[in-house]
């Protein structure tokens, strides 16, 4: 099983959460995932490893993630997608709006210390700059 999956697995029953099949498919699902899915997208996953799942369970499953703060959600053009943030600090998430791939680049040193300095609370730590990534610009340069 994924290494990740099963920390947050780990993690979450210790905070006393009950780690139902369907919200064990829902992490799993989220834990391997290489870019950004949106709800739909981890429920057609998740079904693949429990057939019963509904989009319901799903939400919920994704809310308690984001609660514990092993999710981060990005919105790309109209659309939500969640993804598991690897990054505890400040950081950015470069999320690409063609494949959608989401790249995580921790936060200079320096940004961190001048957000501390000016007395701001921040509850949410990823900042998101949504563009193109360098595969998909070499892609499209390739189709000219
Ligand atoms: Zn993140
Ligand atoms: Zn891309």
């Amino acid at each position: 099983m994924n290494k990740r999956a099963l920390e947050i697995k780990k993690s979450l029953s210790a905070a006393g959460y009950r780690l139902t099949r369907p919200r064990q498919a829902v992490i799993e699902v989220i834990a391997c995932a290489r870019r950004s899915l949106s709800p739909a997208e981890v429920l057609n996953r998740a079904r693949k490893r429990d057939p019963r799942i509904g989009l319901a369970t799903v939400y919920r499953t994704l809310e308690m993630l984001q609660r514990e703060g092993f999710l981060d959600r990005v919105g790309i053009g109209s659309q939500g997608y969640v993804l598991m943030c690897t990054e505890q600090g400040l950081h950015f998430h470069l999320v690409c709006e063609r494949c959608r791939t989401v790249t995580e680049l921790r936060a200079s040193r320096s940004l961190v210390h001048r957000l501390r300095r000016s007395g701001f609370i921040s509850h949410r730590s990823a900042i998101e700059i949504v563009g193109i990534c360098a595969r998909c610009q070499r892609k499209c340069a390739a189709e000219r």
